[in-house]
């Protein structure tokens, strides 16, 4: 039997294959979870296609930067599973102009919507999930953050803002959601090929540096963050809550490189 099994988890930000909340909504099913997925207008047929294979798997539009598309997501999930033991947060987006230009030129419009997509939707999915998690008696809320957000990585730039935020939002709803047995944590991965990650600069480079000094020497796989969502969606992570974990081959603490 899985370590989630009887389990229930809404699964935010599937793009297509190489996307990370797929690796994580493969594993967390392999672990006996039944997944609720929301898809971006855009990505509906992958989406579709993807999932057709999953039992009991609910298919969902929702923009999260749409308030009434969060409520119905909310509701649908409620009706449907009775209750919603797990969220996954895999959801980033930063305009190109503003993510590719420097940080001293991002314009306020951009300034909003990456902060928008990328911190203040986990707050307006943690609100949502509250009453839904309530009813289990607890939940576990996993974000994907990136090491960007605490040091200089150049290309990065408006992301690394919003990932900041992001980082302090799952310190704060820690501390928010505590009493309701709610956990929420970030795992901060190394660098994958994705659709998003081909909007940051420099990434065959990061491939490069991390193989030659992260103290694993080797980078990671989107399956290496589906394993450590699962462990913290699982009664093995119980008392673990507001921390940011890093599934980077050690990377992240390394101050100077190979000599
Ligand atoms: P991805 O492109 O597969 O996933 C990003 C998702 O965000 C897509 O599904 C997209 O539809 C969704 N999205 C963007 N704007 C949206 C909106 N308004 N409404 C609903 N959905 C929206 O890329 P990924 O690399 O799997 O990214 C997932 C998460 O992992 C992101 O938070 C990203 O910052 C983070 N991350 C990625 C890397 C990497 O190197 N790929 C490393 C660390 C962290």
């Amino acid at each position: 039997m899985g370590t989630l099994e009887g389990k229930t988890a809404a699964i935010f930000g599937v793009a297509n294959h190489n996307s990370i909340a797929w690796a994580i909504a493969q594993k967390l099913a392999a672990e006996g979870a039944r997944l609720a997925f929301t898809y971006q207008e855009r990505m509906e047929q992958n989406v579709r296609r993807l999932t057709t294979n999953l039992d009991g798997a609910l298919v969902l539009p929702c923009d999260v930067q749409s308030d009434s598309d969060l409520d119905t997501t909310f509701e649908r999930i409620g009706q449907e599973f009775n209750g919603l033991d797990i969220l996954i947060h895999s959801v980033a987006f930063a305009p190109t102009d503003d993510l590719k230009g420097r940080v001293s030129k991002v314009s306020r419009t951009g300034f909003t919507t990456a902060l928008d997509v990328s911190a203040y939707s986990l707050m307006a999915m943690a609100g949502r999930a509250e009453p839904l998690m309530q009813a289990r008696g607890g939940g576990s809320i996993v974000a994907l953050t990136y090491l960007g957000s605490e040091r200089v990585t150049p290309g990065y730039n408006l992301m690394g803002v919003a990932k900041a935020a992001l980082e302090a939002a799952i310190r704060y709803l820690a501390w928010d959601l505590g009493p309701q047995k709610i956990r929420v944590n970030g795992i901060s991965a190394g660098p994958l090929r994705t659709l998003s990650a081909r909007g940051v600069g420099n990434i065959n480079d990061m491939f490069t540096l991390i193989e030659e000094v992260a103290p694993l020497r080797q980078n990671i796989s989107q399956s290496d963050v589906g394993e450590l969502a699962a462990f913290l969606c699982s009664p093995a992570a119980a008392t673990l809550t507001g921390d940011i974990i890093y599934a980077d081959a050690g990377f992240h603490v390394m101050g100077l490189g190979t000599m």
